[in-house]
Parts: C-alpha cells; sequence; structure tokens
C-alpha cells in the first residue's frame, strides 16, 4: 500500500462543488464538473418531518435543504443515523432538485450516496492540510516517523504520541482521513 494517505484537494471545485454549480436533475452533468462529483456541506438543521430532512450549509455558507426520498419510507437510513448538527453531509453526484413548493435543494433516493463524517466543513479542510503539511513526521510531536496507524497511514513517532493521539482528536480524525484516502484513490473520470 502507499506509504502516505493520498490527500484529495478539497478545493477543486470540478470535483466538490458548492450548491450553485450543481447540475439540475434535468442535465445530470454540468460541463465544470468531472463525471462523478462530491457535495460537501454541513449539517445546519435536522428537521423533524414525514421523510428525514435538513438543512445543509456549504462552503460558501449558502443553506440549503436535503430531503431524503426512501423506499423504506420514513426510517432515519442507516447512513445518516450518526448524522449531528455541525457534521458533515457528503453527497455523492448531487443534483438541484425543485421541491413541489417552489424550494430548490437536493432530493436523494439512493442512502448509498450519502456519507456522515463526524466533523465540521472546516475541520475536514484543516485534516486535509494537516495530512499534507505533516507528511513523514509524527502527527503529535513531529518527531521523524516510525510508525504509521493502520488505517489511515497517518505517520507517529512511536506508540506515546499514536496513543495520545487516539484518546483524543485522531479518533475523528481517522475516520476523516480514511475518507480522505479513498477520495483520492476514487477515479472521478470515469
Ligand atoms: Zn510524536
Ligand atoms: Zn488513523
Amino acid at each position: 500500500m502507499s506509504s502516505i494517505p493520498t490527500a484529495v484537494d478539497l478545493e477543486n471545485e470540478s470535483i466538490f462543488p458548492p450548491f450553485h454549480n450543481l447540475p439540475s436533475e434535468y442535465l445530470r452533468k454540468a460541463p465544470k464538473l468531472k463525471s462523478h462529483w462530491c457535495f460537501l456541506a454541513e449539517i445546519h438543521e435536522i428537521v423533524p418531518y414525514l421523510r428525514p430532512m435538513y438543512t445543509v450549509k456549504d462552503k460558501t455558507g449558502a443553506e440549503h435543504l436535503v430531503v431524503f426520498y426512501l423506499d423504506n419510507g420514513t426510517r432515519i437510513p442507516t447512513a445518516l443515523e450518526k448524522s449531528r448538527k455541525t457534521y458533515t453531509m457528503c453527497i455523492m453526484d448531487a443534483v438541484k432538485h425543485q421541491f413541489m413548493d417552489g424550494q430548490v435543494g437536493i432530493r436523494v433516493e439512493d442512502e448509498k450516496s450519502v456519507k456522515i463524517l463526524p466533523c465540521t466543513l472546516q475541520q475536514l479542510f484543516n485534516i486535509r492540510d494537516n495530512i499534507v503539511n505533516l507528511q513523514g513526521v509524527c502527527n503529535v510531536c513531529c518527531g521523524p516517523s516510525s510508525l504509521k496507524c493502520s488505517k489511515c497511514k497517518i505517520s507517529y513517532c512511536g506508540k506515546t504520541c499514536q496513543l495520545n493521539d487516539w484518546n483524543g482528536w485522531h479518533k475523528v480524525e481517522c475516520k476523516v482521513a480514511q475518507q480522505l484516502s479513498e477520495w483520492g484513490a476514487f477515479d472521478w473520470d470515469s
């Protein structure tokens, strides 16, 4: 396996577009985007309603509605069970949908297209920058690295720093870092 996590560029708007650059559901594709893309937004509100419904904020701060229309009706989908306010929602190949009441948002029909990361949007960007800046040095003390987290491949100088980190922030960071390397290895062009 690769020695360092592949750090996908979250600033690349052809992969991670803000809401206003998403294609409409009639086009399904936009010239500014790759063949696949992922909409990233922070959960602002979880609306108790007939269907699982969220308001989310993308990186521009604009607020949008995400509504889940799933075969299982009103059950909270597995992908969303861990969702909380301020967590980051990731929706693959999201398209703009006009709801019956005229509002424009995102209608999700396949829960597999959605992932929740247990951090804010800003923290997601920070974790990515951290991975890039700390390549090859300990994630805690910046000393020379001698081992890596077996899950996310982030580096440590030794067991002490690794354990301290796991008891602190790394539990979250590890999940996010794994998602970043999954995106890094993903073929967005196919
Ligand atoms: Zn260290
Ligand atoms: Zn890890």
